[in-house]
């Protein structure tokens, strides 16, 4: 384990629902959800107040109401959040150079090595926290620790409006006593059929033999098994620029086939787009990430990630835009080598409106990429974003992505 490093997790406190008591004195205090209040629409983030009644984030708004009849349900503002998102961020980067945006609320710092320069880590995610508060009145929550899973784990624990520090000596006691679903990437099947097998507990898992995990969990447990045991070696990234929305995924063995890497990327610029509408912005620029498969050095740092970016004349949130456009830079000039990781991101957010109508005299095609996007959404709404494969899609799962992508964004947002 990386013992000399020190990464520090900030994540603001219910994001939206706190910039909307902020803003509007009169519902601080109160329950409220930022959240669609129709039959099928889902919560998107609840204030701590209607967390009281049970009301949570994904929640069906129908079950938010029954278990608290007085909520309040707010539309929800994405290019305020996206502003105010913004000014965090910002800050963010008065404390490291190495900032790695998560989601619109939520970063990972790389501290190592700043001790002499900002003094402590402890004193360092204090001051950030008076800063937060004292820039934008909103709480933000921080963990440290030597690892970014368990500094993520640490600044959940803290919440709300709190700090905790995890120091090396203290992790395996830290860990031990968590349930196994703490685990990143560890949800309701994989969390059931560990606990069906009597791990319930983090420590049970860094005792087991990996070997053991690989059969429950398939070659995952293997991962499953260095997590637990904090030995995550994965470094904050800064190329994963604030604001920016991406997927990317690491492929069982080394890919030169550039039809696997073309429905890879279809894959991804789908769910990155998808994830703009969502949240009613649009990018101007695509991003193509990879990592050689040649090893350039020892260690985790010897295969260094490169990118090739492209921007654009228009804004959009096109899963068929983005696409193209990251087709083209894989194209211009032509992968040398293998890669042994591929991702899409967009970058440059635009807010808008999610029901702004379309142009005036806007293009027929447009017009109906428009509406397929729509329906495309959903069905992921309510099926799952797994339910949305398009032919060509086909490929990129058999190349194995489908436990090893890595989301630029949380899936909760506002936690
Ligand atoms: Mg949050």
């Amino acid at each position: 384990m990386g013992a000399s490093r020190t990464i520090l997790h900030a994540d603001m406190d219910a994001f939206y629902a706190s910039v909307e008591q902020r803003d509007h004195p009169e519902l601080r205090g109160r329950p409220v959800v930022v959240g669609g209040s129709s039959a099928r629409g889902v919560v998107a983030a609840a204030s701590y107040e209607a967390r009281r009644f049970g009301v949570r984030s994904a929640m069906p708004s129908f079950e938010a109401r029954r278990l608290c009849p007085e909520l309040v349900f707010l539309r929800g503002d994405m290019a305020r959040y996206a502003r105010e998102s913004r000014r965090i961020f910002a800050i963010f980067g008065e404390f490291s150079p190495r900032v790695e945006g998560l989601s619109l609320d939520e970063a990972f710092l790389d501290l190592t090595g700043t001790e002499r320069l900002l003094g402590p880590p402890a004193e360092v995610g204090a001051r950030l926290r008076a800063r937060v508060r004292q820039e934008t009145g909103l709480a933000v929550s921080v963990g440290i620790a030597p690892v970014k899973m368990l500094a993520k784990i640490a600044s959940d624990l803290a919440k709300p409006d709190g700090l905790l520090m995890v120091r090396a000596e203290e992790v395996r006691a830290f860990l031990d006593p968590l349930p196994v679903r703490r685990i990143w990437g560890v949800g309701p099947v994989a969390g059931a059929r560990l606990e069906a097998a009597g791990l319930t507990r983090i420590g049970d898992l860094a005792r087991a033999d990996p070997e053991r995990l690989r059969a429950l969990l398939g070659d995952w447990g293997l991962e499953v098994a260095r997590l637990s045991r904090a030995e995550d070696l994965r470094e904050v990234e800064p190329l994963r620029e604030a604001h920016s929305y991406s997927e990317e995924n690491t492929f069982e063995g080394d890919v030169a086939d550039t039809s696997v890497l073309e429905a890879t990327i279809l894959t991804h610029a789908e769910s990155v787009a998808r994830r703009l509408r969502r949240d009613g912005v649009r990018a101007r620029t695509v991003v193509l990430k990879w990592r050689p498969a040649r090893r350039r050095a020892p260690g985790p740092r010897g295969y260094p990630a490169r990118s090739r970016r492209i921007t654009l004349l228009e804004v959009t949130d096109d899963g068929e835009v983005i696409a193209k456009e990251a087709i083209r830079l894989l194209h211009e000039p032509a992968f040398s080598e293998p890669v042994r990781l591929l991702g899409v991101g967009v970058a440059g957010i635009q807010g808008e409106g999610p029901d702004q109508l379309p142009l005036f005299g806007e293009a027929p095609e447009r017009q109906r990429r428009r509406e397929l996007n729509r329906a495309l959404d959903e069905i992921a709404d309510r099926f799952g974003s797994g339910a949305v494969v398009r032919a060509s899609q086909g490929r990129a799962e058999r190349a194995g992505l489908s436990l090893q992508i890595k989301r630029g964004e949380a899936r909760d947002p506002e936690e």
